[in-house]
């Protein structure tokens, strides 16, 4: 195989190839097919001169790449956050081809970021932000081409100002350009809380699969974000003790369970989780560390790591954010016998629910919210259950029997569509 280009060549892109890599060896892939998904079609990178309300400019970077456009739109999210860089953008790309294709979407991977701190920017500075990174990849996106979505550091408001942008170059409304929107301009009912209900769903599948009674067991939620504040309500709602959950500065901790209403809105009024009474306060290491069943790394990559992997002590991990876990750390866990559903799966209920709002948008024909989380249910658990049975019956793990998934579909598509020229 070619070496990893070096502007991809980042700790982050080198643990998703290694995944691709070792389920394309398991699977024999054509080598040519192989060689292709291991690059992204297309990368875009953009800088934008910013107005701060400071009267200075501030020059940011961003990127876009779109990874594989073979069965159909490229979808992704767009993230702020000050570790943004091509490397990173690309292997999300990657990881979203492989979710899409995973799940049945009709879809290919792309993703998209801007190097900032958006906890930093007032709101104006972020609109501006927002809207001349919209102008600068405007030829990259459109509802047939390539569509964003909300991903770490952004959320429906800057959707939003993406759609409105784009719908200002058109002449007229184009909702479908965006997912993850407010519900006054096409957003879907359920969708800013698929993520964390889809890792919920998966959880009782794998309680279910595991022979583990819901009602009772400990979860430890890393993120109180998106995806961890959701995932940790419903798992709550489900029966399971929430014991530890973390923001990015520090972790709370009760042996006998959190009142996690009461967290989120401790969290949501004084923007930090330090000095909530009636909890421990520990750090987001020693989180990861903490009995429990299930583990729900929700926040950012890396977290688990050859170092921390060791001393887990879970039974099962569920991983809501995108590459939690490094190559190293995910060898150690399989020898530990700690259950892993792979983020391609675990965390796929944002982009499912994404495909119902955008067809939705075409449609012009809006569903109720029970409708959606039905089909939400349906969509991810039977995903899950055929990687759990691939996975039974070849005696592999189930982040290589979803690689393997994933990876099988594209190769049909690549092979039956061929080379252009
Ligand atoms: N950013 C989310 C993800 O990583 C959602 C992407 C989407 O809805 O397009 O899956």
């Amino acid at each position: 195989m070619q070496p990893i280009p070096t502007e991809f060549d980042t700790p982050t892109y080198r643990d998703v190839l290694a995944q691709l890599d070792a389920a394309a060896e398991w699977l024999s892939l054509d080598r040519n097919i192989w060689g292709r998904l291991r690059l992204p079609q297309r990368a875009l990178c953009v800088t934008m001169p910013i107005r701060m309300d400071n009267g200075d400019v501030c020059v940011y970077q961003g990127f876009r790449v779109q990874h594989d456009s073979s069965l159909g739109p490229t979808k992704g999210g767009v993230r702020y956050h000050l570790g943004v860089d091509l490397g990173e953008v690309a292997a999300l790309a990657m990881n979203m081809t492989w979710k899409c294709a995973l799940v049945g979407l009709p879809y290919g991977g792309a993703k998209g970021g801007i190097r900032c701190n958006p906890k930093e920017m007032s709101r104006g500075e972020l609109q501006r932000l927002t809207r001349r990174y919209t102008a600068e990849i405007l030829p990259l996106i459109g509802p047939d081409h390539d569509i964003p979505a909300p991903d770490v550091g952004t959320n429906e408001q800057v959707m939003a100002w993406m759609m409105d942008t784009y719908s200002q170059q058109r002449g007229y409304a184009v909702p479908g350009v965006v997912t993850g929107k407010p519900i006054c301009i096409g957003g879907s009912l359920g969708r800013e809380e698929a993520t964390g209900r889809g890792v919920v769903y998966i959880t009782i599948e794998v309680l279910k699969h595991l022979g583990i009674e819901a009602k009772g067991t400990t979860a430890v939620v890393q993120g109180i974000g998106n995806v961890g504040s959701v995932a940790a309500r419903f798992l709550c709602s489900a029966g399971i003790k929430v014991t530890g959950i973390s923001d990015s500065s520090c972790g709370v901790y009760n042996s006998h369970g959190l009142d996690i209403t009461d967290v989120i809105s401790y969290k949501r009024s004084r923007y930090t989780l330090e000095g909530y009474p009636g909890a421990e306060m520990i750090t987001n290491e020693a989180l990861l560390e903490l009995e429990c069943t299930i583990l729900v790394p929700s926040a950012l990559s890396g977290q688990i790591t050859e170092d921390n992997a060791k001393r887990l002590r879970c039974r099962m991990i569920v991983e809501g954010a995108n590459n939690p876990t490094t190559r190293g750390a995910d060898e150690i866990l399989r020898e530990r016998g700690i259950f892993v559903v792979p983020d391609i799966l675990a965390n796929s209920g944002g982009v499912i629910v994404s495909y119902f709002e955008w067809v939705q948008d075409l449609q012009k024909y809006f569903w109720k919210e029970k409708e959606i989380n039905e089909r939400l249910h349906e969509v991810i658990t039977t995903a899950f259950n055929k990687v759990l049975e691939f996975s039974t019956s070849e005696n592999i793990d189930m982040r290589k029997a979803s690689m393997a998934n994933a990876i099988k579909r594209l190769a049909d598509a690549h092979l039956v569509r061929g080379l252009y020229p």
